[in-house]
């Protein structure tokens, strides 16, 4: 049953060939196997098997959508009402969120079974998921390297078919990143297409929610649920939502690709290239033409977002002062004490560096040095971006510079760390949708092709992705062990 796409799992649900109670428990045994993988941080077995009951039901009643009785797991940075909601961090292990956020009402009004809450870097920042309060997860293709961050539980938990689906956040590449190292599908959207009310904030102006699965078409289905103007998020966008399945055959013969060729320099690894330049003769075959395009402010992009992301997150972390939710110190002998020893004890060391960064980089006397010389960066940035896309429909590029790297290889040089989100923080700095499908291997090891589209081409890039999944297979393999 894990095997199955989510369009056939939704068929097996309606035609009585499983229940979403044997599906769900399919699932949990399937966690619980591969428990080593450490993908999850929180498992709901006892609610999720009553979901599956509730579900069954409605498809029972012929009341189901698309997503009635499929198991899902969330990433554990989306409010779950009841249920733990840790972010990865020491200062919200106790926490158990009053409500639920957008997306994951969305789901739950579906009809989706939750299966739990996954691992991810602490507070969303990282790209490995070493970060993690709750200890590294594994890559499934080979358990000696990363998954990917900062949603490194999603990647593995999807391409382990530790559940059908799941939902990742992506700020600097957290979603394309992880789906790349994972060998899956990721979708982060257009900043504003997906509520981000109830998904703790780490940098709100570059936070966007999104869709991992295994193909175009299955991310496609998720879309559908989490996308849409929610009035509890300011920067929501009022925007109606296109149907994301409608046009997924659509042919792609006339599509105009763009290379950047700052991406594709004598810097990109040579496997690298050679694979993402099999991709792109695919494209070609399917009818595509390809140019150059050049950004020349691309290369700014690293320095910017490690601005401004410190300093929005150093504003949306001064709420865990151990007052009013999550982890307090002992026996506190005044409100000073209070204060800096629950943050102190709470909060691991990247967390306290990107506040140290962020505090830093927003004082008087070094705010317009800094943070409005970023944010100057960046709308040359979008710019760029912006002028690319009058010449072609779409930029591609890698996610990645390498293969999934070793646990434990750059966790001690927070530079070189930084640099893995190299083909994927300018997005977030412009806004834009892009994402990541799997394209081939090298030793082994998944490899991702970027595609990045206009504002709320969504429904395009999804199109573009499947036509891609049409004709390749490496959406379809699955690693060993976990067949
Ligand atoms: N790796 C980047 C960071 O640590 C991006 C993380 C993300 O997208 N959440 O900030």
């Amino acid at each position: 049953m894990h095997t199955k796409s989510l369009t056939e799992l939704a068929h097996g649900l309606r035609s009585g060939e499983f229940s979403s109670v044997e599906l769900t428990q399919h699932f949990l045994k399937r966690i619980k196997q591969h428990q080593d993988l450490n993908a999850y941080i929180t498992v709901t077995e006892e609610t999720a098997l009553q979901n599956a009951i509730v579900a069954d039901a409605r498809i029972a009643n012929g009341q189901s959508t698309a997503l009635t009785g499929i198991p899902i797991a969330q990433k554990d940075i989306f409010c779950t009402l009841d249920i733990k909601t840790s972010c990865g961090s020491k200062i919200l292990d106790n926490f158990i969120a009053p409500y639920n956020a957008t997306v994951v009402e969305k789901f739950n009004l579906a009809g989706a079974v939750l299966l739990g809450k996954l691992n991810m870097d602490e507070f969303a920042m990282g790209s490995s998921n070493e970060t993690s309060y709750y200890g590294a997860v594994k890559n499934p293709w080979n358990i000696n390297t990363v998954p990917g961050g900062s949603s490194g539980g999603s990647g593995a938990a999807v391409a382990a078919r530790l559940a059908a689906c799941a939902t990742g956040t992506d700020t600097g590449g957290s979603i394309r990143q992880p789906a790349a190292h994972c060998g899956i599908t990721g979708l982060k959207p257009t900043y504003g297409r997906v509520s981000r009310y109830g998904m703790i904030a780490y940098a709100s102006s570059l936070d966007q929610g999104g869709p991992m699965a295994r193909s175009a078409e299955d991310v496609a289905i998720l879309l559908q649920t989490m996308a849409g103007f929610d009035p509890k998020d300011s920067t929501s966008v009022d925007l109606s939502v296109p149907d994301y399945s409608a046009g997924l055959n659509n042919p792609l013969a006339g599509l105009k690709i763009g290379l950047p060729k700052e991406f594709f320099s004598n810097d990109l690894n040579s496997d690298m290239a050679a694979t993402l330049e099999t991709a792109i003769n695919e494209y070609r075959k399917l009818g595509a033409e390809v140019k150059e395009v050049s950004m020349p402010n691309l290369r700014l992009a690293i320095p910017a977002y490690y601005v401004i992301a410190p300093a929005e997150c150093s504003a949306n972390l001064s709420r865990f002062d151990g007052v009013r939710f999550g982890y307090r110190c002992e026996n506190p002998v005044d409100l000073t004490d209070l204060y800096t020893r629950s943050r102190g004890e709470g909060f691991g060391k990247e967390v306290k560096r990107r506040i140290l960064m962020g505090t830093y980089a927003l004082s008087t006397g070094y705010y317009d040095a800094y943070y409005v010389k970023a944010q100057k960066i960046r709308r040359l940035i979008s710019d760029d971006f912006k002028m690319a896309l009058t010449e072609v429909d779409v930029i591609m590029g890698p996610v990645t510079p390498t293969p999934a790297f070793g646990i434990g290889e750059k966790i001690a040089d927070p530079i070189e760390m930084y640099l893995s989100d190299i083909y994927t923080i300018a997005i977030n700095l412009a806004g834009l949708p892009a994402l990541s499908i799997p394209a081939g291997f090298i030793n082994g090891l998944p490899v991702g092709l970027q595609i990045i589209g206009n504002y709320f081409s969504e429904d395009r890039l999804l199109n573009i992705a499947h036509q891609y999944q049409q004709v390749t297979d490496w959406h379809q393999h699955t690693p060993k062990g976990f067949e």
